[in-house]
């Protein structure tokens, strides 16, 4: 058996919880994820009409992006974007104001955001695997069944040669 550890998707890096994120067959960067789900909440937020936290997401989504671009203390060599894909909330983000429905909007946005990376790159990820994976099993098997085929022909070969030298 051959194992091979490298992205089942791209095959040119190895398979890493980091290159997961950063695969190229990814729709979009992690960067453009994270931008574009500020603006894919704030609709959300049109949607059910929420005014008011328009106003208070507005005020934030600049510091918001600001703090996630920064580099991470605990993810060295990381922007603080791998904090929030690893579920860690910054305290960065609570220090932003003091008034609670402000809170509860950036602790929201922040779900939000986590929530689309698990749909737009995570699911999808192991959507593709998955069928990759159909796709290589059923490939093993036509090969099984054809080298089943193969014997049973030589067998049936075999019988009529040996019927042959009865005769
Ligand atoms: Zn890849």
């Amino acid at each position: 058996m051959i194992t091979n550890a490298n992205c089942r998707r791209c095959g040119k890096e190895e398979e890493s919880w980091e290159h997961i994120w950063n695969c190229e067959n990814n729709e979009s960067s992690i960067k453009e994820v994270a931008e574009q789900s500020i603006y894919k909440y704030e609709k959300y937020l049109e949607e059910h009409d929420r005014s008011e936290d328009i106003a208070i997401l507005r005020n934030f989504n600049f510091d918001f992006i600001n703090i996630l671009e920064q580099p991470s203390i605990v993810l060295l060599g990381k922007s603080r974007i791998w904090e929030l894909l690893r579920g860690i909330f910054n305290n960065n983000f609570n220090n932003l104001t003091n008034k609670k429905e402000e809170k509860c909007i950036i602790k929201e946005l922040w779900k939000f955001i986590y929530e689309e990376f698990r749909t737009r790159i995570w699911l999808v990820r192991c959507d593709e695997v998955a069928r990759l994976e159909k796709e290589d099993n059923i490939q093993k098997q036509d090969l099984k069944k054809k080298r089943r085929k193969e014997s049973d022909d030589k067998e049936e070969e075999k019988i009529k040669n040996q019927k042959q030298i009865k005769i």
